[in-house]
């Protein structure tokens, strides 16, 4: 198994919900300081997403913000080329959303990117990064 480098979220009903309520964000600060590369891969316009990010204090986090309409799996290719600097190809992806369609596409056109469907089994973020971590 290869060692996750690059973590890319989705953000809307992923990192923060309809209600205002967010995931714990600490986990962020974790993932960051530890050496992960972060990303936002949102079909959203793209101030909009710049605007929640740092009205929740989380914009520094993430090296890459994808927001644009384009299907998620080119927002994910994007991504993986812009940090090619970083060594980073797509067996050291992870892809999280909370939108099943969005997962089964990467699972079909990128299989090489792990992906976690989120908010399946109630599973929190903070979960999520435990078996992130585990890959270490
Ligand atoms: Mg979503």
């Amino acid at each position: 198994m290869n060692k996750p480098l690059l973590v890319i979220f989705d953000l809307d009903e992923t990192l923060i919900h309809s209600d205002d309520q967010h995931e714990d964000f600490t986990i962020l600060s974790k993932m960051h300081d530890k050496g992960y590369i972060l990303a936002i891969a949102s079909r959203n316009d793209y101030y909009k997403v710049i605007e929640i990010l740092h009205r929740f204090s989380i914009h520094d986090y993430f090296r890459y913000i994808m927001a644009d309409f384009r299907p998620k799996v080119y927002q994910v290719r994007e991504i993986v080329k812009l940090s090619h600097e970083d060594s980073i190809d797509f067996k050291h992806v992870i892809f999280i959303d909370d939108y099943l369609p969005n997962i089964q596409r990467i699972n079909s056109d990128e299989p090489d990117v792990i992906t976690y469907h989120f908010r399946t089994m109630d599973m929190t973020l903070t979960d999520l990064s435990k078996s992130i971590v585990k890959f270490e």
